[in-house]
């Protein structure tokens, strides 16, 4: 499938900005305009910069906002490496991305569907479409080997 393999290649650049700070939990993210052109990409800088909200998907959110001048990212794509955490799912719906693609589950934090399903809440008016585990082994590896 043609969408399959487009999401594949974003995510092995997501995979690619997972680890920029070696002190930080390895997650990475890009957002693609709607022509599929990377607007911004980023890897947790929690550690880093002392910041507790600075996950990848928030960074790369803001990154996206300010290179477009505008917060609204209708028809945009955040791919991650990691499934959201409720923050970053809360952003994500705020900054009207359109598609979600992730890759490995996190059952202790998740919020797109393994603890809480914050994008796709009916009471919500905007709900993103998701497609979870792309290159799902590779995330989850990374994040295996981060915390071995
Ligand atoms: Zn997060």
């Amino acid at each position: 499938m043609i969408r399959r393999r487009q999401h594949e290649e974003w995510m092995r650049r997501a995979l690619a900005v997972a680890s920029t700070s070696p002190e930080d939990v390895p997650v990475g993210a890009v957002i693609l305009g709607p022509d599929g052109a990377e607007l911004a990409a980023a890897g947790n800088e929690r550690e880093l910069t002392g910041d507790p909200t600075g996950h990848a998907e928030v960074l790369a959110i803001r990154r996206a906002a300010a290179r477009r001048g505008e917060w609204r990212l209708e028809g945009c794509t955040l791919v991650v490496t990691l499934e959201p955490c409720t923050m970053c799912a809360g952003a994500l719906v705020l900054a009207r991305i359109s598609t979600v693609v992730f890759g490995a589950w996190e059952p202790k934090t998740g919020a797109v569907g393994s603890l809480w399903d914050v994008v796709r809440d009916s009471r919500l008016n905007h709900r993103p479409e998701v497609y979870a585990g792309v290159l799902e082994p590779e995330c989850a590896a990374l994040m295996r080997d981060f915390f071995r």
